[in-house]
């Protein structure tokens, strides 16, 4: 079995899975202004659209 293989079976709904409380809006580490969460990668992350800052969670 391939790695690369299993991760492309997953469908962005392995993301109901965590279990760890995620906030949708965070401040931003660099400008100060509200992150949005963003979910529709294989893991979500953080994306500030006043300077662009994105922050990937890893867990
Ligand atoms: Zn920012």
């Amino acid at each position: 079995m391939r790695l690369e293989d299993a991760d492309d079976k997953h469908p962005s709904g392995q993301l109901a899975k965590v279990d760890i409380s995620i906030e949708q809006e965070i401040e931003c580490p660099r400008c100060h202004d509200v992150m949005i969460l963003h979910s529709e990668f294989d893991r979500p992350g953080y994306f500030c659209e006043e300077c662009e800052f994105s922050l990937h969670l890893s867990h």
